[in-house]
């Protein structure tokens, strides 16, 4: 028998935690066909993978790629990690539905994540219908925060009856085009604005479908053992998936909490609830700039809030917040060199450098300094805020209920999308929490690490054919070398691929990453939730 593609001699992890056996892996028509010892199966294509590991495609849970996956189809910065899967649309932002009259919004809401991306008026449908030939597969999820924007504006109160059918109605039409399920950005305006009733009537109909809820919480520092339990309830009145994404106990008052709220996560799944967090391997976390600022001063939109800001009342107003609560879902930071501008559309001559730094050059208060600065990038720019402490870092990497998920955009050296300083995290997610806290530090086993990359992940998914290395399932396969594999993109030079020279990627059973070099490939596919709630690309056996 001839196979497409024989990976030979590699430590092979299949992704449910158990660990790597010698073994070889056969590849036919975008399948897995074989796996076992010494094949001796004859191929178009053998790869060594002697002294390598051989794992499926990581998945990352959480990204924000569809802001640039359409421009960056090649999504290089992911691919060089081993991501072969990325779920969109998260923290309540996805770029549909677009209602005709409501793109301008969308695009200025947008602005500070998306600045390069087009919009139009698009259904759900028509975006998974329409979504570019990308190297990774994608799932995508419809935003709250987006659907608010579509059925109410910014408006700052509880829906009226109609606005909510309006809300309902078109996440329906979401997820019975194949979204994945609903995302939630309640960190911010107009997400924020909704109490735990309307999330609760949109979680019904996301059961409805067998769909998921995906929730960037409430409040992720001072408030953040009270928002978990929000996204416990959902789960516990719904019974449906909830993941917990990016998680994280920010500012430095609220650090050391990590094992406790990983703890009531324990209590619920023991309980028979469906609920996972997920978390980056960083102290950094990234934001628009805008969203560190107490809500009140971004309502009404972004026009109405640069010209609030322009007002020294307002900005004293801030000043005391500030100090008193520290930044809005980020907690108090130890100083403003901890917040660091990344990406800046209007000003770029300025990124990298902290709002401490700036302030000083200019001679000025930091929070006048990011006032001004805000005015001037018409309130586009973003920011990393270093908030999160390295004990609860590894608290996370270490626990069975948090899965890794970047957080990241698929990005790259070239184009458009190379553009600012990204957070690391979107070029070195996957081999940091390999390369440093598992080969390094020895800070959990690498079968386990894997785990929570893959199998673990494909689980919370439903996905039906990914994140296992069983036979049958899609090809989608990372090949690195352990010892080697680290990443490399640092908040100074964010912009560098990950070490490794002889990472090979799969996608679909099509050679992406080929010895560290991108080949072109776009095998990737749009994954939907299917009627039985079993989420991919081919429609579900009959038998499942
Ligand atoms: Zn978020």
């Amino acid at each position: 028998m001839r196979c497409d593609i024989l990976i030979q001699g590699g430590t092979v992890y299949d992704g449910t935690g158990a660990p790597g056996i010698q073994a070889d892996v056969a590849i036919t028509q975008g399948h897995l066909t074989a796996i076992g010892p010494s094949l001796g199966l004859s191929a178009h294509r053998v790869i060594d993978a002697r002294g390598l590991v051989v794992a499926p495609g990581f998945i990352d849970i959480k990204t924000h790629s569809d802001f640039t996956l359409p421009i960056n189809p090649k999504a290089e910065s992911k691919l060089r990690q081993g991501v072969t899967t990325e779920i969109i649309g998260h923290c309540g932002f996805s770029v549909a539905p677009c209602l005709p009259d409501k793109v301008k919004l969308l695009a200025d809401y947008l602005n500070p994540s998306a600045p390069w991306l087009p919009f139009r008026e698009m259904g759900f449908g028509e975006y998974l219908d329409s979504f570019p030939a990308t190297s990774v597969n994608a799932g995508m999820l419809v935003g709250h925060n987006t659907l608010r924007l579509m059925a109410m504006g910014m408006a700052q109160r509880a829906p009226t009856e109609a606005e909510m059918a309006h809300m309902l109605a078109l996440l329906q039409e979401g997820l019975q085009a194949g979204a994945l399920g609903l995302s939630s950005g309640l960190f911010t305006s107009p997400g924020a604005y909704a109490q735990a009733d309307e999330m609760l009537q949109l979680a019904r109909l996301v059961e409805q479908h067998h769909g998921a809820y995906f929730t960037h919480l409430r409040d992720e520092s001072n408030g953040v053992m009270a928002a978990l339990q929000e996204a416990i309830d959902i789960a516990r009145a719904c019974r449906i998936h909830v993941q917990v994404v990016h998680f994280k106990c920010s500012g430095v008052d609220n650090w050391g909490q990590t094992a406790r709220a990983l703890e009531q996560l324990q209590v619920a799944r023991d309980a028979g609830m469906d609920i996972d967090c997920d978390a980056y391997p960083y102290t950094a976390g990234s934001n628009p700039l805008k969203n560190i600022l107490p809500q009140w001063v971004q309502a009404g939109g972004v026009d109405a809030m640069l010209e609030r800001l322009a007002d020294p009342a307002t900005r004293e107003r801030i000043r005391h917040e500030v100090e008193r609560d520290g930044l809005n879902n980020w907690g108090r930071i130890a100083s403003w060199d901890d917040v660091r501008i990344s990406i800046t559309p209007h000003q770029p001559q300025h990124a990298g450098k902290t709002i401490a730094g700036l302030a000083q050059e200019r001679g000025m208060d930091p929070v006048d300094t990011l006032c001004d600065y805000l005015r001037a990038d018409r309130g586009a720019t973003r920011v990393l805020i270093t908030s999160i402490s390295e004990d609860d870092v590894r608290e996370l990497i270490r626990s069975p209920a948090a899965l890794i998920g970047s957080d990241g955009n698929c990005v790259s050296h070239e184009g458009v999308v190379s553009q600012g300083m990204p957070h690391p995290r979107f070029y070195g997610t996957f081999p940091r929490v390999l390369g440093r806290y598992v080969h390094r530090e020895q800070v959990t086993t690498l079968a386990h690490a894997i785990f929570k990359m893959t199998g673990a992940t494909a689980r919370a998914l439903r996905l039906r054919d990914r994140g296992l290395l069983r036979v049958g399932m899609c090809a989608d396969v990372t090949i690195f070398e352990p010892d080697v594999f680290l990443d490399l993109s640092t908040y100074q030079d964010p912009h560098r691929y990950p070490a490794g020279q002889r990472t090979t990627v799969l996608v679909n059973g099509v050679v992406v990453i080929d010895h560290a070099q991108h080949t072109g490939a776009l095998p990737g596919r749009v994954l939907r939730r299917s009627a039985d709630g079993s989420v991919g690309f081919t429609e579900p056996a009959k038998n499942l």
